[in-house]
Order: C-alpha cells, then structure tokens, then sequence
C-alpha cells in the first residue's frame, strides 16, 4: 500500500487541515464584530451615496424645468407683443374717434372694443398657461374623488362646446373612485386638452370624455370627430411652441404632458385624419 494515502496519513493531514479550519474560523469570529460594524458603516455610506444620487437627480429636474421654463420665457416674450400691439393701436383708435366723433363712431368703437376685448384675452391665456408651468414642479397631490372633478370640469365647459355645435357626452365617470391629483392643475389639462378638441372641430362635432379604471391605472379618454392629425405631424403636437394655428401659442399640449407627469401618469393620442383624435390621460392607481 503507498504510504501517502494510509488511513494514518490521510487522517492526521485531515486533522492538520481541520486544525488549520479551526484557527481560520477563531480569528474570522475574533474579526466578527469589527467586520459587522465596518459592513455597517459601508451600508450607511452607501445610503448616503444614495440619497446624494436622488438630490442631484431632483436637482437636475428642476435645472432642466427651470431651462425649458426660460426657453418659452423668450419665445413668450415674442408672442405677447403681437396682442400688445394690437391694443395701443386700437387704444389709439379709440382716442380718435372720442376726440372727432363721426356719425359711425358708436360702430367703429364697438368693433374695437372687441378686438380689445380678444387681444386681453389671448394676453391672460398665455400668462395663465406659462404660470401653470411653473407652478407644475411644486404642486401637491391629495386623494379625491376624480370622477365628480371630472363631472364638474364638463359642466363648466358645456357651454363653450355648445356654442361651436358641439355635443358633449360623459361616460364612466361615476365608477373611477378616488386618485391622488391637484384639481386645478389637472382642470387646467383637462381644459387644454378639450379646448384643442372643440377648435379640431370648427363646423361641429361630438366630444366625449370617458373615465376608465383598469387594474393598475385610471384613464381619461378625450375623443372629438375632428378635422385630425397627419401622420408625420403626430410626434410633434407636444414640443413647445409647436402650433398649426394663426392665433395658437403651442404650450397647451406641453403643458398638459407636463402636468400629467408631475401626476406620475402621461399622456398618448391616436388620430385618424379626417376623422378624428383620441388623446388618453393615465394616472397609477396609489398601490
Ligand atoms: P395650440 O392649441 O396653441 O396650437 P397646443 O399645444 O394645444 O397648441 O396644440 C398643438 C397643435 O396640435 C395644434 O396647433 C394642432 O395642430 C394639434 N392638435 C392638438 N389637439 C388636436 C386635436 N384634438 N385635433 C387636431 N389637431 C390637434
Ligand atoms: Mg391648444
């Protein structure tokens, strides 16, 4: 038998290696609670990295907002010129006519009274919408019943669809339950969004808005049987600034996916040209 692999051999060089196990595992135990509090003090640190990481990130969020927010500072400087000009000329107008009155003075005033009435209006609609993006970064969401909010933002602009021929249904609004949202930023979203339905639809139409609960989120749909997209103008409707019409700022839609993310949601469009557009809000429902 070769002596090497003896049983006599092969235990002590066992009991060699246990011995040596025994030793290695005494001075891993001895090492024990300096290795648990060093492990302890790696986790802290990289807590620290981690809540650093979120910081900078959050920060890098609101740099970019507040870059974006003075990109559209410029280009709404620009815009608000155009309805400021309109009124010194139409003041000037009406300085005119006061001073020398002719017999269709009353008519001429009239007429510039509404196209003063139009400039002031289109003036507030920008300040409001370019305010509701900076107020987007701060808002606070707090648990309300959506479908009445939705209920109540329909009745509010019944009349306005209506008076451009156009039929508002709701459906499905008395089932979706409560969501975490701002109520007047969301209105402020859900108006844009309409509004640009009920202008997709200048000889009139039907607008529906439907509430939608699935398992994970809760959908509001916005269907007109509008004028509709072209294809390769889709991926464009939401830059800033972006508008097809002679009057349009091109913040309302950038400004609805803007909220609708602040939201923790976003938005998406479908649209057959000629037929008519689709655009879906979704909001996650609070696990
Ligand atoms: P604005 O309404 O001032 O033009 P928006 O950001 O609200 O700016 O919309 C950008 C563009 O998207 C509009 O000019 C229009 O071309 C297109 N658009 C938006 N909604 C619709 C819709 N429902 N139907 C057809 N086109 C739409
Ligand atoms: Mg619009």
């Amino acid at each position: 038998m070769d002596d090497a692999q003896s049983p006599d051999t092969l235990l002590s060089q066992s009991l060699a290696v246990l011995r040596h196990c025994v030793s290695t595992l005494e001075t891993a135990a001895a090492r024990a609670p300096t290795v648990a509090v060093e492990l302890r003090d790696t986790i802290a640190a990289l807590r620290g990295v981690e809540s650093a990481l979120h910081q900078h990130r959050d920060a890098l969020r609101r740099a970019e907002h507040f870059a974006t927010l003075g990109r559209l500072a410029a280009g709404l400087s620009h815009e608000i010129r155009n309805p400021l000009g309109t009124l010194f000329l139409h003041i000037d107008l009406l300085e005119e006519e006061f001073r020398e009155p002719t017999p269709e003075s009353p008519t001429v005033m009239m007429q510039t009274f509404g196209e003063i009435r139009t400039a002031l209006t289109r003036l507030d609609e920008l300040v409001q919408d370019y305010l509701s993006l900076v107020r987007v970064s701060t808002i606070e969401l707090g648990v309300q019943d959506v479908g009445a909010a939705v209920q109540a933002w329909a009745v509010e602009m019944q009349p306005r669809a209506a008076q451009q021929g156009v039929t508002l249904e709701l459906e499905g609004h008395t089932t979706v339950g409560p969501l975490a949202f701002h109520p007047s930023t969301l209105r402020r979203a859900v108006l844009n969004v309409v509004q640009n339905a009920i202008e997709a639809m200048p000889h009139g139409g039907t607008l529906r808005l439907a509430c939608v609960r699935t398992a994970t989120d809760v959908q509001l749909h916005i269907r007109d049987s509008g004028v509709g997209i072209p294809a390769e103008l889709v991926s464009r409707i939401f830059e800033p600034l972006y508008t097809t019409k002679p009057g349009g700022t091109g913040l309302g839609l950038y400004i609805v996916r803007e909220i609708l993310v602040a939201h923790g949601g976003g938005v998406t469009v479908a649209s057959v040209e000629g037929q008519g557009t689709t655009f879906v809000l979704t909001f996650p429902v609070p696990a």
